[in-house]
């Protein structure tokens, strides 16, 4: 139905954002307005042309009955009537005739002829006096969206939850939402046009191992559904219509990664240890309780984080205090007696909850975000506090707050936590009385204040994330930006110290939980920074716990104390970049990029 595939390769270039590679047919996602391009028809290909616009308009015709008659079963009559006006539309005899006319007569393609006449129509409409025909115009566009998107061979997020082909997903963008829900047996890869390494698609890419590539630009006008490519999220590519050459280098690729791996899982059962004796706990980062036994399979020696928005959304309710219950219990049954962090609800930036009736925010990142919200809605917040103290009864449960930027905001949240302690001893429900309550650090306010935030917690864990954007304000979704976004900047390496002193100070230990802690050229810098413990995505433990078993902490220090002492962000990442192709070559291979280091350029 839409304009043939591509022929002869051709690569385009993003920010890599999860490892790995994979070939299969393209599946656009059509959202916001399609660019449609215009091709002037030589006289043979016009009778085609005209076919697949009727097709187009058939699809368009089926899929609005199959939407209408389920709303009329779910919803009811009346509002399943809306869809008349959309069909109408579709049967339109003025509008077909001046669409086939421009097909015929000017030679034009199908979707600009569409594209052209519809616009017309709208302009007209849109003169009126009438207001219920100047509300047609809505209408019009929505259905116009649907014989495009038929056209262009681009599909809706409803065709992406059918879909049962294995495919690569291509995307404007996808949120954290979509990305939960992916299954990782259709959905072999994906590649967007915005977004960074560190949004929380990204991150769950990689905790689904899913590759993915993003910051593409206008990848999703470039490419249509069926396209033939090769999606390689180490590198951030995606190579359409691969040559044999293409495919011949990525098979040579794929062994030389099979190799190292297997040289990886033989460090999966050793400890963390580097080469001068320095032993450092090395955890992971998790979405879902299910998540636990790969962290242990992985090499992991607990969670460090576990992201509980992920049991928040996707749903038309908030989970109830004994789902909540069930969901950390499981993650904590996984773990036996080894630790795990449970961080308590960080809503709101790019993860949101459509039930909770969240007002859109001009700037999301510096809004009702985490402890924010939880604080104003103790009675979602509440809930939650008491599920985590009903979990700790069975192991070894750690409670952390994030999105802390000021102490106050500890004092306020220590104060709900013993309430809700009061509570449960009252109803006689056990939990840990000794249950330890940490909190991130991932605002430049709390690395400065992080000597009064050590008195009222007993860790810290560097949200480094976070603390990127906010120190460069950069924002960490934004590929425009990405360039900007650099962990090796001296702003981050003083905040960290900052942060450790102040720690180390009171006697309490300092994790990292941000991407930093699985990035090989980045880890060296925290260990000399002074950093207690990692945690990273499972999927990236084995590398760190490799390097770490490769390098010495006094050769991490030196890098620090260059990293404090610099006045540029690149000359650290090369000293970084330096010492791990000193230390562990192997693993500059598997690296799937920091953020500053990738290529953004499109082709
Ligand atoms: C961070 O900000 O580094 C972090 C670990 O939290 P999140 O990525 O969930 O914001
Ligand atoms: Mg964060």
């Amino acid at each position: 139905m839409h304009t043939p595939p591509h022929k002869g390769e051709k690569v385009y270039r993003g920010i890599p954002a999860s490892g790995g590679v994979c070939r299969g047919k393209v599946f656009v996602l059509g959202k916001g307005a399609p660019h449609v391009p215009k091709r002037q028809l030589g006289q043979d290909e016009i009778p085609a042309e005209i076919e697949r616009l009727e097709r187009a308009l058939a699809e368009t015709m089926r899929q609005v009955l199959e939407i209408q008659q389920k709303v009329a079963s779910s919803i009811g009559l009346q509002e399943a009537s809306i869809f008349d006006a959309h069909l109408l539309i579709l049967q339109d005899t003025a509008l077909l005739n001046e669409v086939s006319r421009l097909i015929k007569d000017e030679g034009l393609n199908a979707e600009f002829a569409f594209h052209t006449a519809v616009t017309k129509y709208c302009d007209a409409l849109s003169k009126v006096p009438d207001e219920f025909l100047r509300e047609r115009a809505a209408d019009i566009r929505d259905v116009t969206a649907r014989v495009l998107n038929n056209l262009l061979g681009r599909h809706s997020e409803a065709e992406l939850r059918q879909l049962t082909e294995p495919c690569i997903l291509v995307a404007h963008d996808l949120s954290a939402s979509i990305t939960a829900q992916l299954d990782r047996n259709v959905v072999l890869g994906f590649a967007t046009d915005i977004g960074s390494q560190t949004s929380h698609a990204a991150i769950m890419a990689r905790s689904l191992r899913i590759p993915a590539v993003v910051g593409l630009k206008t990848i999703t006008d470039e490419l249509v559904s069926g396209d033939d490519a090769l999606l390689d999220g180490y590198n951030g590519v995606i190579v359409v219509n691969p040559s044999d050459q293409t495919l011949f280098e990525y098979g040579q690729l794929a062994r030389r990664k099979a190799t190292l791996e297997e040289r990886l899982r033989e460090v999966v059962p050793l400890p963390a240890v580097t080469l001068d004796g320095k032993r450092i706990p090395l955890l992971a980062n998790i979405e879902r309780p299910g998540d636990a036994e790969c962290a242990l399979a992985a090499g992991a020696e607990g969670v460090g984080l576990f992201r509980t928005e992920y049991l928040f959304i996707n749903r038309e309710s908030l989970p109830s205090e004994e789902e909540q219950y069930t969901s950390y219990r499981q993650a904590v049954a996984a773990l036996g007696a080894r630790p795990v962090v449970i961080r308590t609800l960080d809503l709101g930036g790019d993860k949101f909850v459509s039930h909770l009736d969240l007002a859109p925010e001009i700037n999301p990142f510096l809004g009702w975000r985490a402890i924010r919200f939880c604080l104003q809605r103790p009675d979602v917040f509440r809930v939650q506090l008491r599920a985590i103290l009903r979990a700790s009864a069975h192991g070894k449960v750690k409670m952390m707050y994030p999105m802390i930027s000021s102490p106050d905001e500890v004092d306020q949240a220590n104060a709900l936590v013993e309430k809700c302690k009061a509570e449960l001893r009252a109803e006689g429900l056990p939990f840990d009385e000794n249950i330890e309550v940490g909190g991130m650090i991932e605002t430049p306010s709390a690395a400065l204040v992080a000597d009064a935030l050590a008195k009222r917690l007993k860790f810290f864990s560097i949200g480094t994330n976070d603390l990127i954007q906010y120190a460069i304000a950069a924002d960490r979704t934004n590929e425009r930006v990405a360039h900007l976004y650099e962990p090796t900047h001296p702003a981050i390496a003083r905040l960290i110290k900052l942060t450790v002193d102040a720690a180390h100070a009171h006697n309490i230990a300092v994790s990292v939980c941000g991407e930093m802690a699985g990035d090989p050229v980045l880890v060296p810098l925290l260990l000399g920074l002074g950093v207690d413990e990692l945690s990273a995505a499972p999927a990236l433990v084995p590398q760190v716990k490799y390097l770490i078993r490769s390098i010495k902490l006094s050769e991490a220090r030196e890098l620090a104390e260059f990293a404090l002492s610099s006045d540029s962000a690149s000359a650290v990442l090369a000293r970084a970049q330096q010492l791990l192709a000193r230390v562990a070559p192997q693993l500059l291979e598997i690296r799937t990029g920091t953020p500053n280091q990738s290529n953004s350029q499109s082709h």
